[in-house]
């Protein structure tokens, strides 16, 4: 049994490995090993606690589809942990959605408030608590790792808990084409829509999956009217506003417009310190205060990498005894700082959008109002709010001293003419993907 637990183990790994980026797979995965099989459990072996935690959340798809393919569907996969050479079972949590497709672990009262997410938690708890009747639908968006699965699995968790007879469901738009696809195949859309359609409350993830696939949206426009039309809540969430969704029917705009749409935006420093100190005290090791403030001045726009910075950290302190300083800490989070190096600047902004309309920089930053000149300052303020974390006072500082209110001004102009102006959208999304190869 011992030999056939490894060769199991091997070959899961093995087809892990094309999928996942490297780094994590050897930090991860490499050092785990296939230990014994019985007849319903394939017992692994990992260095520590942690990795137990970390694989099931990460890994437990890939693995049970792996198992079902290699026609082992009945095992169950767990973990021993071998810390200190001294080997120890821990039961394993099952992190397996439930029907609903949610998963206990979001919820409100673990999500941290700051001022760039505290309207969109605001909106998300008063949808949960009023399902249908407030904001219908609700639109989240906010780039990747800001929370934006988090707060719609909340809503999902929430009602599920508050109103037991609502039926509610969690999914990814790409998981609905998927289905959509398998239901036209197999002749069977009804059964599709009306799977859908008797939901109470339909919570959808990654809605910009949408652009350019007119049957997806044709399907998700007449699933959202009918849920709409006998007043179940509908939420959606996108790495986008819906004017900036390209591709996308006039229709469909307007009904994502119709209810209430509100952003996500990276965390300010004292959130990124509330949240590693929150995620900190929920286990037994110490990250000095020094390393919590090193990350939160390193990793900025993207909680789920200063998440993956403390997990990091929390397996090097349960692994070895050494000291976790600054250098230990530059050290193990190496990739992780390299990728943050293309944060996106006011700098950059005004660079690039500087050159884009051919001005200097100087009038980016001084007080001339000619038009030549506002637009571009417009758009350089525009992005400075979307994509960085600065606080308007900041960005007014950033350019030549302007006040709060002057910055609030340019930032909804553009935002107006954005949803209306399809030349100027485009113009923006070719200067976003300049400003990131910055
Ligand atoms: P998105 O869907 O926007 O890409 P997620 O919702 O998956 O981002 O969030 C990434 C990770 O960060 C998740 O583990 C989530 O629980 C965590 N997270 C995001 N925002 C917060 C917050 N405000 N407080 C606590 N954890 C958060
Ligand atoms: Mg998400």
């Amino acid at each position: 049994m011992l030999t056939e637990a490894k060769n199991l183990w091997q070959e899961i790994l093995c087809q892990i490995k094309d999928k996942i980026p490297s780094q994590n797979y050897e930090t991860w995965l490499e050092p785990t090993e296939g230990e014994h099989l019985t007849q319903n459990t394939l017992w692994v072996k990992v260095p520590n606690a942690f990795f137990i935690d970390w694989i099931e959340e990460h890994y437990h798809t890939n693995i049970y589809e792996i198992l079902g393919a290699l026609n082992q569907g009945h095992l169950k996969v767990k973990y021993k942990s071998v810390e200190g050479g001294r080997e120890r079972s821990i039961p394993s949590k099952v992190y397996q959605p439930d029907s609903s497709h949610l998963q206990p672990r979001y919820t409100f009262d673990n999500f941290i408030i700051g001022e760039s997410n505290k309207f969109a938690r605001a909106a998300a708890i008063a949808a949960a608590k009023t399902p249908g009747r407030q904001y219908n639908p609700l639109f989240l968006y906010g780039n990747v790792g800001l929370g934006k699965t988090h707060l719609l699995q909340a809503i999902g968790n929430y009602i599920k808990e508050h109103f037991s007879g609502l039926k509610v469901y969690y999914l990814g738009c790409e998981e609905f084409m998927n289905e959509m696809i398998d239901a036209i195949q197999s002749n069977k859309m009804v059964q599709f829509k009306n799977k859908y359609r008797r939901k109470d409350a339909l919570l959808i993830d990654d809605i910009q999956f949408l652009e350019g696939k007119e049957g997806l949206q044709e399907e998700i426009f007449h699933t959202f009217n009918a849920l709409y039309d006998e007043g179940k809540q509908v939420v959606f969430s996108s790495d986008r506003p819906p004017g900036a969704l390209a591709n996308l029917e006039e229709r469909l705009v307007s009904r994502f417009q119709g209810g209430l749409v509100c952003d996500i935006k990276p965390p300010a420093f004292e959130t990124r310190i509330a949240i590693l100190k929150k995620k900190m005290a929920s286990t037994d090791v110490h990250v000095s205060d020094e390393v919590i403030l090193f990350i939160a001045n390193n990793i900025k726009g993207n909680i789920r990498e200063l998440e993956g910075a403390l997990v990091k950290l929390f397996a090097f302190a349960s692994l070895t005894t050494g000291t976790l300083d600054i250098d230990r800490t530059k050290e193990l989070l190496s990739d992780l700082l390299s990728q943050n190096t293309h944060e996106i600047t006011t700098g950059k902004i005004q660079k690039v959008v500087a050159n884009h309309y051919n001005i200097s920089l100087s009038s980016m930053r001084g007080k001339r109002r000619m038009k030549s000149i506002i637009l571009p300052r417009d758009v350089a303020i525009y992005l400075s709010r979307e994509y960085t974390a600065l606080s308007l006072k900041d960005i007014g500082k950033e350019f030549g001293g302007r006040d709060h209110t002057t910055i609030i001004h340019a930032y909804n102009k553009i935002k107006k003419l954005l949803n209306k102006d399809n030349e100027l959208l485009d113009e923006i999304n070719n200067i976003i993907k300049l400003i990131k190869c910055e």
